[in-house]
């Protein structure tokens, strides 16, 4: 994974052109530039995305962060115009928990931490209050939220052996902990639709399950994609109190109209994008855009990044059978940005494991931008919003 460290050297040439720009009194024109993601540091969006682009600082809801990997997350953050992001993988309080809060601890206003489901609880015959209890004590040691993983519903079994259902009645006590607390919960459920499918040419998702053969579903005994998601409508619709972000579009990109119902009928649902911008950017453009426009206060902004230490590859979305290369990383960042600001049609999508298609652009006007990137998750964080234009 040698070719994806993160160099000083362009940084520290852009510093000094820009230093060198001011003092000609071209201040102005330097901001433009910054602004308009044109500095040589920044990812590239088209011509058309320039209006749109004026530095809005990203709040990401969604990234994997290793305790021991804060210095490179930095970094990433700041080249790629980042001021926030909460990592999802904070762990329990009996399994790296209080480890993820001290690493948040040392990059303070950067990370916030969500804590896990302690899924070694399903051992126990009352693991629901046992979930709740460790649930609010990571509350009291800073977590701010609840992330539970694909595995409810894919994996995890109660005690007798049965695979927990995502409504299974003994873990209520949970969900109703987290809306006492005010911990938001995101939610992981099932997989893209076609993990269920036989893994041959037609499968659109062909190459990433070629290179994963064990995330591929089809033949095993699992609970089907539909099946899963109406457990999840049945655990949204429960605890009207609790705020729910189901991940990755609803845990439905394929199906935008579904999703909308979703949201129409549970005002307590919100959704992030994370490693769904592939899929997204397939439906016809003018239905995203008027689903983010219906729903633009309850979308969120995430990008699934994991940072583990160097050398660890980084998990850009999805990861194939090789380290990803530095021009898919600035990909990754550049191609998200791509679909929400442009109206650009056809250019390569964030994360070309996840299918050999091209997609088109949004074009979302500023104001919605902003919620999406940034005030949304600031509103359910309890942060401060941007500042207006
Ligand atoms: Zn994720």
């Amino acid at each position: 994974m040698g070719g994806v460290r993160i160099s000083d050297g362009p940084q520290r040439k852009w510093l000094s052109l820009a230093l060198l720009i001011a003092a000609a009194g071209l201040l102005g024109l330097l901001l433009l530039g910054l602004r308009a993601g044109r500095g040589p540091e920044r990812a590239q969006p088209s011509a058309a995305a320039l209006p749109a682009t004026r530095a809005i600082p990203i709040l990401d809801m969604h990234v994997h962060l290793s305790p021991r990997a804060v210095p490179r997350l930095l970094r990433l953050m700041q080249r790629y115009g980042v001021e926030r992001v909460v990592n999802l993988s904070g762990g329990a309080p009996l399994s790296g928990l209080q480890e993820q809060l001290d690493a948040a601890a040392a990059a303070p206003g950067k990370i916030v931490v969500f804590t896990t489901l302690a899924y070694e609880q399903a051992a126990y015959a009352d693991y629901g209050r046992r979930m709740a209890e460790l649930l609010e004590l990571a509350h009291r040691r800073g977590a701010r939220g609840l992330k539970i993983a694909k595995v409810l519903g894919l994996g995890l079994r109660d005690p007798a052996g049965q695979l927990l259902r995502v409504d299974a009645p003994a873990l209520d006590p949970v969900f109703a902990r987290a809306g006492a607390l005010h911990m938001p919960v995101a939610i992981h459920t099932g997989d893209p639709e076609a993990f269920w499918l036989p893994v041959d040419a037609s499968n659109p998702r062909r190459a990433e399950l070629q290179a994963h053969p064990g995330w591929a579903l089809h033949g095993k005994s699992v609970p089907s994609f539909d099946e899963l998601l109406q457990q999840l409508e049945a655990r949204i619709a429960r605890h009207p109190g609790t705020t729910f972000i189901a991940v990755h579009f609803g845990n439905a990109a394929e199906r935008p109209r579904y999703v909308a119902e979703l949201l129409r009928k549970y005002p307590n649902l919100f959704i992030d994008t994370a490693a769904r911008i592939p899929e997204l950017g397939r439906h016809p453009p003018a239905l995203l855009h008027d689903f983010f426009i219906e729903f633009q206060d309850r979308i969120l902004y995430g990008s699934d990044l994991g940072v583990g230490p160097e050398p660890t590859p980084l998990f850009l979305g999805s990861e194939g059978s090789r380290p990803p290369t530095a021009a898919e990383r600035e990909l990754f960042f550049s191609a998200s940005r791509r679909f929400f600001e442009t109206a650009d049609r056809e250019f390569a999508h964030p994360t070309p494991i996840q299918g050999d298609w091209k997609i088109s652009g949004i074009a979302l006007p500023r104001s919605v931008l902003k919620k999406i990137y940034h005030d949304n998750a600031a509103r359910l964080l309890g942060l401060p919003p941007l500042p207006a234009d």
